[in-house]
């Protein structure tokens, strides 16, 4: 399928800044400095002096500390795409999973500190402290349930235990994190000591205001307008190999459309067994007037269903997102790595990138190597280098591409370039150790791990 307008548009290094780091940072520790002073403003000096006071104290801070986090957390998941756009969605995912724990780790310690040291004040045993909370304190059995929630979310949250259940599930139970919010909150303002003053209450409320504002920008208001705009539909279905086919999907203005190679949306397709999910899947070109191209590997259901889809299925998508994309790089040249579908991002981006880029794309047989024909038009038309490195995953030859003697024959001004890498797990992190000890910048390597 050609597009009938121009495709190659290059976009030069430092287009977009990956936001200004450090004044989120700033923002996220002042606004944290914030909530624990309102607990200062609230306790008179001298009033801590045995060691429940001291517990109390630092359980009620805690409870400002987790009350604050949950709320940042469900912010950099609003897909809100001004934060997205300013943070970056790979920083905010780094966000996320960072202050994951930490939310879970503080409410829990927020919980013990109050329960044991209002059990020491009032000299009862812990479970009676316990039950006396839970029975006569308002909204305090939904704080209970929204704490249990948190630690199943956390739970699944772990890298371990989330290998071995359905994506789904892990899904459908992070998305109870909205519960939590909406449980915990009558909590802490009808049982929060600290949140009684006019100060504390407007100032938490306009958090908690902001947040959902947020929020339903991003994971409503945004969509809505974007599927109301284009109305997406799938053009067609063309396969690519054995387990890979690409998906065109057609819209009105399409020319509009604010989207960069790289980058991907979350697709739904409105068919009746698939339009309750949605999978993330990057442009596999370069958007244009007239289509945009996914391209999927068969790995489950899901993507075996989309092998069957028909011609003007209605799609919904959601994005674009993610900052893999040519503005972001450093330097004017790139290098691409890529392996089994991690071709699809980086066959849009060479449409982004200059001339002189190289491409490495590992293989283990010359069948897995889709997109050829145009990996080789590219080469012949634009001078972009192409070097297929093909054999099994023990073969020697093919190792010794993506080590550090190898990569400097293959692309010897390698520090000078951005790397983008986007494939197997193993094949990314032998190039990534690789290129650090070729010095390579960090700044300068981006991954596209196709993973959440
Ligand atoms: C940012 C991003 C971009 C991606 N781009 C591409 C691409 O261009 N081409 C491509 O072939 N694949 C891409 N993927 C991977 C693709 O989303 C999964 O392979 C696909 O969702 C698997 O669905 P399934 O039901 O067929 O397989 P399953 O067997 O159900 O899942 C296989 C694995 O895919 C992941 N996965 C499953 N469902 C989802 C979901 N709804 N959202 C996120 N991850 C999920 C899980 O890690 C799971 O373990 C991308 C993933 C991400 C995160």
């Amino acid at each position: 399928m050609e597009p009938t307008s121009g495709w190659t548009i290059e976009h030069g290094p430092g287009r977009y800044r990956t936001g200004d780091r450090l004044f989120f940072y700033t923002l996220f520790y002042f606004a944290l400095a914030a909530s624990i002073e309102v607990w200062w403003l609230n306790t008179p000096a001298g009033s801590v002096t045995t060691p429940a006071d001291a517990m109390i104290a630092a359980g009620r801070i805690t409870g400002m500390v987790g009350g604050f986090v949950l709320l940042v957390q469900v912010l950099v998941m609003s897909r809100a795409a001004w934060l997205e756009a300013w943070v970056g969605a790979h920083e905010l995912l780094i966000w996320h999973r960072a202050l994951g724990g930490a939310v879970v780790v503080v409410v829990l310690a927020h919980a013990a500190l109050i329960a044991v040291g209002y059990a020491a004040a009032e000299h009862t045993s812990l479970a009676s402290e316990t039950w006396t909370m839970l029975t006569t304190y308002r909204d305090m059995v939904s704080a209970f349930v929204a704490t249990a929630i948190l630690v199943a979310i956390g739970v699944l949250a772990i890298r371990a235990v989330r290998r071995r259940i359905r994506y789904e599930l892990w899904y459908y139970v992070h998305l109870a994190s909205y519960l939590v919010l909406l449980l915990g909150y009558g909590h802490q303002f009808t049982d929060g000591a600290d949140l009684q003053s006019p100060f504390a209450r407007w100032y938490w409320f306009s958090l908690y205001a902001f947040v959902l504002v947020c929020l339903v920008w991003g994971r409503v208001v945004e969509p809505l307008w974007l599927n109301l705009r284009h109305r997406f539909r799938v053009l067609d279905v063309v396969a690519e190999g054995a387990d890979m086919i690409s998906i065109y999907v057609g819209g009105r203005r399409l020319d509009r459309l604010d989207a960069q190679a790289g980058q991907y949306f979350r697709w739904r397709f409105l068919t009746r067994g698939a339009w309750w999910q949605a999978h993330p899947f990057s442009l596999s070109a370069a958007p244009n007037a007239d289509w945009l191209r996914i391209t999927v590997k068969v790995v489950g259901d899901h993507t075996g269903d989309l092998r069957h889809l028909a011609r003007g299925v209605r799609v919904f998508a959601e994005g674009p997102s993610g900052a893999f994309t040519a503005g972001h790089r450093l330097r004017h040249g790139a290098l691409l790595i890529a392996g089994g579908s991690g071709i699809a991002p980086v066959r849009a981006l060479l449409d982004d990138l200059p001339a002189d880029t190289v491409l490495l794309f590992r293989a283990r047989h010359p069948d897995e190597l889709t997109f050829r024909a145009e990996l080789d038009a590219l080469a012949a038309e634009r001078g972009i280098k192409v070097w297929y490195v093909l054999g099994a995953r023990d073969d020697p030859g093919p190792r010794q591409a993506f080590t550090p003697k190898g990569l400097r024959q293959l692309v010897p001004d390698v520090r000078r370039r951005d790397v983008y890498m986007c494939g197997p797990a193993g094949l990314v992190s032998t190039s990534r150790r690789a290129l650090r000890r070729l010095r390579v910048p960090g700044r300068q390597i981006h991954l596209d791990p196709f993973e959440f």
